[in-house]
């Protein structure tokens, strides 16, 4: 017997289970379950897809409808009363970073700031990308626009 004559049937068989897997997934996309409760009945929310990204929603929808934001927290404080820093979606969809204290704090910022502060004049620090997707970190204060380059990858 030839091992040619078994090959091509193999890869026949393997190109079906893979076509009738991808069909599986399809139509069985299970909604993810989230640690966070839903405040108004009880009931462990769900992440679901929007148009503007990620959100919770309840899984006992449409009775209750009560969704929620995906809170993100930064890994730096912030700036201004040291508390954390979430990163929200704004309403067009573009991502900011603002404090988890608003409206009693009102720190905002469109790039994610940094924990480390800036070495000339002590302002807290964002990151920024380049045109080649490069990272960098740069000063917030706009008098100094002291930059450092982000080691590793981009
Ligand atoms: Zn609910
Ligand atoms: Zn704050
Ligand atoms: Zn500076």
């Amino acid at each position: 017997m030839n091992i040619f004559d078994i090959i091509p049937g193999i890869g026949t068989i393997l190109e079906k289970t893979v076509t009738k897997k991808g069909d599986l997934e399809k139509i069985k996309v299970e909604d993810q379950v989230s640690d966070v409760a839903c405040d108004k009945c009880g009931a462990m929310m769900v992440y679901k897809m929007g148009r503007y990204g990620k959100f919770l929603a309840c899984p006992n929808f449409p009775e209750c409808r009560n969704t929620k934001p995906i809170l993100v927290e930064i890994d730096a404080p912030c700036p201004k009363c040291g508390a954390k820093l979430l990163e929200r979606t704004s309403r067009k969809g573009r991502k900011f970073y603002g404090c988890e204290k608003y409206p009693d704090c009102d720190f905002v910022s469109w790039d994610m700031p940094v924990k480390d502060k800036c070495p000339q004049c002590g302002s807290y620090m964002v990151k920024k990308y380049g045109k080649g997707r490069e990272a960098y970190t740069m000063c917030s204060n706009a008098e100094c626009r002291y930059k450092e380059k982000q080691e590793g990858k981009a």
